[in-house]
């Protein structure tokens, strides 16, 4: 959500396994995403049409979004234990064999994800580069497709919010928290774009009687934009941007001074 000169963009969680890798800092997404584990569990004992699936052929999964883990692999698993239960339930034997495809963009660290799959899975894994935002798969092949903790990144900054003269401008600020209505709904209208383009891919790629599951942050109606904590964390974070953005020219300039004595 960084303003940016570029037009598409793609910004990566840091990859490895360091202090301030994804892997070390994502516990939050984890807990959440172990909260509606249940109710995921439930969609795919209610709603998932396993009785209209071809027999024989393998059972596919995607995690749109992945990015190196671990929080995909416990999401797959837990996934992976309610689908077979689901046919175990349904007594429909045997079971189909499983793919799970690790889908994000191309520049994710993927070597780290593909280095750290849990050597009991079973399944068959395979990592799939590219924008969400677009058809990633052949029509009708997706039997689940998940995506937790992803879809609130656009797939860019609106343009207006970067052009001077726009009523939309949002004055060299890194969100719309606490910006006029017009910058707000330049991020709205993006949001619906990017949506549009997600919901229309997975309705082609998922087969009849199939599941996409969706785990986006949100802010309650009654919170206004400028009061919702996540909101608050960007503002604070933008401004700690901007400020470091001011020093560059200071630091350029006391290195020159000491270079030149
Ligand atoms: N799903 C994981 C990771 C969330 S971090 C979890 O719940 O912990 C968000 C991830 O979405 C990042 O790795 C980022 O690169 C990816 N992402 C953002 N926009 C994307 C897009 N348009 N296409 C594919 N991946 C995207």
């Amino acid at each position: 959500m960084m303003e940016s000169n570029k037009s598409s963009q793609a910004y990566p969680m840091k990859g490895g396994d360091g202090v301030s890798s994804y892997t070390n800092n994502s516990s939050y997404q984890k807990s959440l995403a172990e909260v509606v584990m249940s109710l995921i569990g439930e969609a795919i004992a209610n709603k998932l049409d396993v009785q209209s699936f071809v027999g024989g052929h393998p059972f596919l999964i995607a995690d749109l979004g992945c990015s190196i883990g671990p929080n995909t692999f416990i999401a797959v698993k837990n996934i992976i234990n309610s689908v077979q239960l689901k046919y175990q339930t349904l007594k429909i034997t045997p079971t189909p064999e499983i793919q799970v495809f690790f889908n994000d963009h191309a520049s994710n660290d993927f070597n780290t994800l593909f280095k750290t799959l849990p050597s009991d899975k079973h399944y068959y894994a395979a990592g799939v580069p590219g924008s969400f935002y677009a058809r990633l798969f052949p029509r009708s092949s997706f039997h689940l497709i998940y995506s937790s903790f992803a879809l609130h990144w656009l797939s860019k900054v609106p343009d207006e919010v970067m052009e001077k003269g726009s009523p939309a401008w949002n004055k060299g600020r890194v969100h719309y928290g606490g910006a006029e209505e017009e910058v707000v709904m330049a991020y709205k209208q993006q949001y619906e774009r990017d949506m549009h383009g997600f919901l229309n891919a997975r309705a082609e790629e998922v087969v009849c009687g199939g599941l996409v599951v969706g785990l986006v942050p949100g802010r309650p109606n009654e919170v206004p934009h400028s009061k919702c904590i996540g909101n608050v964390l960007f503002e604070i974070l933008g401004c700690c941007l901007l400020e470091m953005a001011k020093e560059v020219p200071l630091q350029l300039n006391k290195y020159r001074l000491f270079t030149n004595n």
